[in-house]
């Protein structure tokens, strides 16, 4: 088979001129009256941007990093909230063949600097707010980044996106594309430690629209929303590149959330996929089922969910409150589109992620005598690795070959996570390596003792974490946030503890529960266990960049 009969039966149509561009595939292939972005500003008001004018607004754009001397490899960065210039330099990167890195727009300044040193950015597109409070004073300690350009408003030593890209020519062919071009600079959420920057490359469309279209049920001209933000890996590989392949309609909501907003966007621009975060869904539920009953959401085909496991509870709630169960997802930075997933169509076992995507060979690995062996048994734990050579695999750790080799044994990626297989081939998440609790013999995973917790019809959200123990060696010690008006109460507490030990056994069932407001979280929403273990011991903190609550950062 020729490069274009591969591409053509994974449902993309290759440069004309030979090669494989993000940005053809997702515009100009296309470039229809079909509305691409329908965008819904904070402030109220909307815009919708079709597909072809979207792929005009990319070309200014790609002739606009021309214009500045920039060549094929550099870097662009993006600091912003969602709005529709972030998706433009996102596209009109690619079509240049330049790297494009989103910075999520809530860091402050020290993950800004850290991440534009080691990604090398030429370029940075911020708006004025942003630069004058977080980038204006980095400046000169980032000798690489030549070119500020701010999406609004004027600054010293910046360039102005009107008259700059809005006064650029829209006439612009794609140069031939190599698939192994890099294309995409995705640093990971940090909440093992510090984050790492993997590379990804053109190629990895293929698995970004084949993903889309098998893990999320993603048709042309639907209306999808995917809420993560373009800052993280989903954001971009599902919330820009793989539904604009596809050819949908996306919705961008520049808003933070808001339950009674998420439910009219739901329910009022008839939204027929809907991809979004446990996190999320869990703000939902505490929010109470009675606010989604009251909408009309009968437009609504298919929910899915990723970055966090999802626990039962949440899966059937989907299907009680929406008339939908969330099919759960995973998958990582490294490996740039969904591995494992609940597909359309098939049985959901609620708690399981469901199963490998075809093309995509997980299995479940452990270490013996010095070589990893698969472990083929059901419902042993161990490892959670794929075979490397899917499209959108990273291609490197930034900055950290000997980090990258790391992932790689025995003909094996090893995802850092750990799960198990059952007898019909589903995944079932126990917790990352960092995260399993070790106690009197028994490995347990964070996720069985929290998913059992939130069952409770007080609890709104768990952590468990691993206590060192003078005889056990650990126990498992739980934080637990209330659902919202819950008093707490001596009767709460022993009830949980009954509660905990009725479902998991004494064994398993945590030994401390601790009541808690809230619980420590990365930026895109990640429960942060490293940082309740060093809090439990007193111990320094670590890498809390990307914490959520981290001081001096601010939209
Ligand atoms: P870092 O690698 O910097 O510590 P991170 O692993 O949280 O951060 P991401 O790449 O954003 O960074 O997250 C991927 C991880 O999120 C997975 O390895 C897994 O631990 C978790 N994850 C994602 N989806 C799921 C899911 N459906 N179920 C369970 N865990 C998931
Ligand atoms: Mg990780």
């Amino acid at each position: 088979m020729t490069e274009h009969d591969v591409l053509a039966e994974a449902g993309l149509d290759g440069l004309p001129g030979g090669g494989l561009n993000i940005a053809y595939e997702a515009l100009d292939r296309h470039a229809t009256d079909r509305v691409a972005l329908r965008w819904l500003a904070k402030a109220g008001g909307r815009e919708d941007v079709t597909y072809a004018e979207l792929r005009r607004r990319s070309a200014r754009f790609a002739n606009a990093m021309a214009s500045l001397g920039l060549s094929p490899g550099d870097a662009v960065f993006v600091l912003s909230g969602r709005v529709p210039e972030l998706y433009v330099t996102a596209l009109g990167a690619l079509r240049a063949q330049l790297v494009f890195c989103p910075l999520f727009a809530a860091f402050g300044p020290e993950p800004i600097r850290v991440r534009l040193a080691e990604g090398r950015g030429r370029v940075l597109v911020t708006t004025q707010r942003q630069y004058e409070r977080k980038v204006a004073a980095l400046r000169s300690s980032l000798p690489d980044l030549a070119h500020v350009i701010l999406i609004d408003g004027e600054a010293e030593g910046c360039l102005g996106w009107s008259a700059l890209v809005g006064a650029a020519s829209d006439a612009h062919t794609i140069a031939p594309t190599d698939p192994e071009t890099p294309a995409l600079l995705h640093f990971t959420s940090g909440t093992t430690g510090a984050p790492k920057g993997a590379l990804h490359v053109h190629g990895a469309v293929v698995h970004h629209h084949q993903s889309a279209r098998h893990a999320l049920d993603l048709r042309p001209g639907d209306t999808y929303w995917c809420t993560a933000d373009p800052g993280w890996v989903t954001g971009t590989s599902y919330g820009i590149i793989a539904p604009l392949t596809v050819g949908v309609t996306m919705i961008v909501d520049e808003a933070e959330m808001d339950v009674e907003r998420w439910y009219t966007i739901l329910e009022e621009e008839r939204v027929e996929v809907w991809y979004t975060s446990p996190t999320a869904i869990r703000v939902l539920i505490r929010a109470g089922e009675a606010l989604a009953r009251r909408r009309d959401l009968s437009r609504l085909r298919f929910a899915a969910s990723v970055g966090e496991p999802l626990d039962p509870e949440s899966v059937v709630w989907g299907e009680r409150a929406l008339g939908r169960p969330f099919h759960d997802n995973w998958w990582q930075t490294e490996t740039g589109g969904i591995m494992i997933a609940n597909v359309p169509g098939a049985p959901i076992k609620p708690g399981s992620m469901g199963k490998p995507l075809p093309g995509v060979e997980a299995a479940i690995v452990e270490e013996r005598g010095g070589a990893l062996v698969e472990v083929t048994a059901p419902g042993v734990e161990g490892e959670l690795a794929l075979r490397p050579g899917w499209p959108s695999m990273m291609r490197a750790y930034l900055n950290a070959p000997e980090r990258y080799a790391k992932c790689f044994r025995d003909g094996w990626y090893l995802s850092g996570d750990r799960a198990k297989r059952d007898a019909d081939g589903y995944f079932w998440f126990v917790g990352r390596a960092d995260d399993i609790i070790k106690s009197a013999g028994h490995l347990i995973g964070p996720f069985e003792v929290e998913s059992a917790l939130v069952e409770h019809a007080a609890v709104a959200e768990a952590a468990a974490i691993g206590k060192p123990d003078a005889v056990a060696g650990e126990i498992v010690k739980a934080f637990v946030v209330l659902h919202q008006g819950v008093e707490r109460s001596a009767a709460l507490d022993r009830d949980l503890m009954a509660h905990a030990r009725r479902r998991l056994g004494p064994a398993v069932a945590p030994r401390e529960i601790a009541i808690v407001e809230e619980l420590p979280k990365t930026r895109s929403g990640k429960v942060l266990r490293r940082l309740l273990r060093a809090r439990e011991l007193g111990l320094p903190e670590g890498d809390t960049s990307t914490l959520l609550t981290s001081k001096g950062d601010e939209p």
